[in-house]
């Protein structure tokens, strides 16, 4: 099972959240990622995501997506669980995936409560001139990403914690683990006897207790692992 954070995406050009060069250096997320910000000023947290939207989605997946995504297709991978909203794991061929935050795939009117898919709010934000309005009622529709301030969806993350406990290995990549609860996702495969192995630029919360520590590019290392499959295929064929 892997575990996946920003750092798995700013090889496709999206920022991660708690670098230095991370998001939360220019935005306050007190101010928009917040159930309490949408409700004050909707417009205002749509003046974040409006910019992010299409971010995301001009991106492409990287090296890592489709190393992943190459491990499940092998066998070696159940699933990945990821705390991106980006899609790209998706994109990218992965097949099971868990999205314990929620992502960019539809948008909810919390007024009415209709549902609509990345697609149709593309355009929305355009008309809205930045916060897309609902088509039956006329109330500013929110992302359905989880906001700070909001339980992660049950199902999801659930599903986590299933997989954790059965993981022989949680392979965490591109993830600080300081948001909980994901950032115990790791513990619950240490307690239930599986190992754990950490592909991340710079130091994350479980690096004391993890089997392997790799500190480098996600993009690099994961495509080195594949390419040390296959080199392995070459030699047994
Ligand atoms: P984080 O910013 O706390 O941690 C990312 C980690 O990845 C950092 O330790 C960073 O040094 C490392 N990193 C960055 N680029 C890397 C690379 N190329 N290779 C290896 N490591 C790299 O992010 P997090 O742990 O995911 O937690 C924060 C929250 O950020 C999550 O809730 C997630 O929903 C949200 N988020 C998502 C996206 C996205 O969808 N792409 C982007 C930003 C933030």
């Amino acid at each position: 099972v892997a575990l996946t954070g920003a750092g798995v995406s700013t090889e496709s050009g999206i920022p991660d959240f708690r670098s230095p060069t991370g998001m939360w250096a220019e935005f306050d997320p007190l101010e928009y990622a917040t159930m309490g910000a949408f409700r004050r000023d909707p417009a205002k947290v749509w003046r974040f995501y409006a910019p992010r939207f299409s971010m995301l989605t001009d991106a492409e997946p990287n090296a890592a997506h489709a190393a992943l995504a190459e491990l499940e297709r092998r066998g070696l991978l159940r699933a990945v669980v990821t705390q991106n909203i980006d899609l790209l794991h998706e994109r990218a061929g992965s097949r099971d995936f868990v999205e314990v935050h929620g992502s960019i795939r539809s948008s909810t009117c919390p007024g009415c409560g209709a549902g609509y898919p990345l697609a149709e709010v593309l355009p929305l934000i355009e008309a809205g001139g930045g916060a897309p309005s609902c088509p039956s009622c006329g109330g500013i529709l929110k992302p359905d990403v989880v906001f700070f301030d909001e339980l992660l969806p049950p199902e999801a993350i659930d599903r986590a914690y299933e997989l954790a406990s059965e993981a022989r290995l949680m392979l965490v990549v591109g993830s600080s683990l300081e948001v909980w609860p994901v950032a115990e996702l790791p513990l619950v495969t240490l307690r239930a006897g599986g190992k754990v192995a950490v592909v991340n630029r710079g130091p994350t919360a479980v690096d004391d207790r993890a089997h392997v520590k790799l500190d480098g590019s996600a993009g690099e290392v994961l495509q080195a692992a594949v390419a040390s499959l296959e080199a392995d295929d070459d030699r047994s064929r």
